[in-house]
């Protein structure tokens, strides 16, 4: 992650005199200091000059532009600040922004409030000007309201910046595919040169066998070592298998681990694609590989889904360095259970879910795969943390794309399953299982999902918006009636 930080400018004009100007620098200082020291932002807040003339507007803005450290601007009107004198640089500028609703005294001060206090203290009449022209222009932006020392604010604020950085990093991401799609599958295909226009990623397709020279390059002492950290680190879940043969098979993994990271990093990629029917000269479906390389921070998708696996490093991204953070994998909808009152999804993949949703020990099996013709693959197996998540689609409709977005709640199942060689989650879709799947279903979403604990719908759905595609939240609010209508609508508003 760069150093980012995020720009505050005030609003006001030169009308009010240089006494009041004064007190209007003296209060965004004092705002900026209290953000920055509240602990509820992820990133710094840095205070620019009060913005009281066009070209003072139009020259922040293309500063901003230009500072590839600042990854966004928070924008707040003290006093009126004539909106025209906006437009020029909001219509150059091109990065996140925020309209930061609030003003700088929380309560009336009803024994000495007098007009030279209502002329200084209008973001009320203010923002509304300046509202109004971002508005008109049709520009995207989050609006947040309160008083600027609450904690909810200062969390919403901390919120909006990570839905930024998903919005400056997008045009970062450098998808690697070692084949193409499944064949046959229509729902992790898509239009790669749409997804570059609308979200900046390069997505590249490799020979596998590009990759098997990588992988067969890497040393066997290089290889050992990590294995012992394997060993040291997982519990060893033999069922009885021999335990040399075990090894070497482990050995396999890591081996493609270190290959397959040296081959990201050596051509700039940062998320990865594989294919267990498309897999060469390597020995194993890569899967406590990939398993690691997600928990480092990789974007992964299976079976040729470069959706799937831009979204998983988009999500890396934007939860990246979060205290407490949960964890965020690429999904897969398996199994249902379908009890009265119990209902929900076991969720998982052949090998491929990220331990950074692990609860407790993380075990490594070996196990034969049902598909494909390769030797038994070293996988890490586990199951998942409790609590709310978000899981995403996003779909290619053949003219534009749709983002799904389902919040849904995280469960331990009732007995552990010793038979499932595979990491698992099992949840709740909101508001609940038949509503939840039905809506689910209407959108077109995909089987194969972008999960994560540590974002709010509310984060994606205005990283949707922001870049200008569709997106479709299924929550507590949702019924079908007025999804369906949601759904028509969209169809005829993009
Ligand atoms: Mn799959």
């Amino acid at each position: 992650m760069k150093n980012y930080c995020f720009w505050f400018c005030t609003g006001s004009q030169d009308l009010y005199g240089d006494e009041c100007l004064r007190k209007v620098a003296e209060h965004s200082a004092k705002i900026v200091e209290g953000l920055n020291q509240s602990g509820n932002l992820p990133f710094p807040v840095v205070l620019k000059p009060t913005l009281i003339s066009q070209a003072s507007i139009r020259k922040t803005f293309n500063d901003a532009n230009n500072d590839p450290e600042c990854a966004g601007v928070i924008t707040w009107m003290h006093t009126f600040s004539p909106a025209k004198m906006w437009i020029l640089g909001l219509k150059e500028y091109n990065k996140p922004l925020c309209h930061l609703h609030t003003q700088f005294n929380e309560a009336l001060p009803y024994d000495t409030i007098d007009m030279d206090f209502m002329n200084e203290n209008q973001s009320a009449h203010g923002d509304r000007e300046y509202g109004h022209i971002v508005s008109r222009m049709g520009i995207e932006r989050k609006v947040i309201v309160g008083h600027w020392a609450s904690e909810k604010v200062q969390k919403q604020l901390g919120s909006w910046m990570r839905t930024a950085i998903g919005l400056i990093e997008s045009s970062h991401i450098r998808v690697c595919r070692f084949g193409d799609n499944m064949n046959n599958v229509a729902v992790t295909e898509g239009d790669k040169v749409e997804a570059q226009i609308k979200f900046g990623w390069e997505i590249d397709h490799y020979c596998v066998n590009d990759l098997v020279e990588y992988v067969n390059a890497v040393s066997d002492g290089d290889v050992a070592a990590l294995v012992d950290e394997y060993y040291s680190k997982y519990k060893i879940i033999d069922e009885g298998r021999d335990l040399d043969e075990f090894r070497r098979h482990v050995a396999v993994q890591a081996r493609q681990e270190i290959g397959i990271e040296k081959f990201l990093v050596d051509n700039d990629y940062q998320a990865v694609v594989t294919h267990f029917g498309m897999l060469g000269g390597l020995q194993q479906l890569p899967g406590l590989a990939i398993q690691r390389l997600m928990e480092k921070g990789y974007g992964f998708g299976a079976e040729g889904d470069w959706k799937v696996a831009a979204m998983v490093r988009l999500m890396k991204l934007m939860t990246a360095d979060m205290k407490d953070a949960k964890g965020t994998s690429m999904m897969e909808d398996y199994t249902y259970h379908l009890v009265p009152g119990e209902e929900g999804i076991l969720q998982a993949h052949m090998l491929e879910v990220c331990p950074s949703i692990a609860d407790g020990e993380i075990g490594i099996k070996v196990c034969p795969l049902s598909m494909g013709n390769r030797e038994d693959p070293a996988r890490l197996v586990f199951t998942s943390k409790e609590g709310p998540a978000i899981a995403c689609s996003l779909i290619d409709l053949g003219h534009r794309f749709r983002l799904l977005i389902n919040a849904v709640d995280c469960k331990k199942v009732k007995k552990p399953m010793p038979k499932l060689p595979v990491g698992t989650a099992f949840w709740t879709p909101r508001p609940n299982l038949e509503v939840g799947a039905t809506a689910w279903i209407l959108a077109g979403g995909a089987h194969h999902t972008a999960f994560t604990y540590d974002l709010s719908v509310e984060q994606m759905a205005d990283w949707a918006a922001a870049m200008g595609i569709e997106s479709i939240v299924i929550d507590e609010n949702t019924n079908i009636r007025d999804i369906k209508n949601e759904l028509r609508w969209n169809e005829a508003s993009f």
